[in-house]
């Protein structure tokens, strides 16, 4: 359970939207054991030109491998990102951009899912109806957009 005035405290209810088609990209850095996770490297829109550890993907259905009926198997121990991402998060740093931005977002097909796009949309409204928009950083998140939308060198 996250601090009351977290992203956290937006609920999903229920919801595993993010579990079933979101690359989980492990960040040593930011605490991510390896040896403790089930992965493999692929690569990322994020990082252009090298592969990075990501948990594993059941290769039928895309869902991550720890997703199971009553949700998230590894939750105590979820990897950073499991446990920083948040779909209202990514639906508000949205609205930061501008429209030509969003297009350019769109129109790589490796960044955005419309899934989870459409979830932010009713988490964030959720959220401004609880007051908590306002405990949604997106400063990180609008930064990556930034670099992503930028016209690509070849
Ligand atoms: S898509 Fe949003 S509401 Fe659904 S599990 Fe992920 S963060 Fe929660
Ligand atoms: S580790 Fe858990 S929270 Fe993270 S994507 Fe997999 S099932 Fe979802």
């Amino acid at each position: 359970m996250g601090d009351a005035r977290d992203h956290n405290a937006i609920p999903c209810d229920g919801c595993t939207e993010c579990c079933k088609s979101d690359q989980v990209i492990l960040r040593p850095e930011a605490g991510d054991d390896l040896a403790t996770f089930d992965f493999e490297y692929i690569e990322s829109a994020l990082y252009p030109g090298r592969k990075v550890p990501a948990l594993k993907r059941d290769p039928r259905t895309g869902k991550c491998v720890y997703l199971e009926e009553r949700g998230c198997a590894i939750h105590g121990r979820a990897p950073a990102i499991c446990r920083r991402f948040h779909c209202a998060r990514t639906f508000k740093a949205l609205g930061r951009m501008s429209r030509a931005q969003r297009d350019a977002l769109w129109a790589r097909g490796d960044v955005l899912e419309e899934g989870i796009v459409e979830r932010g949309r009713d988490r964030y409204r959720l959220a401004q109806s609880l007051g908590l928009d306002q405990v949604i950083d997106v400063e990180m998140q609008v930064a990556a957009f930034e670099a992503l939308a930028a016209p690509r060198r070849r």
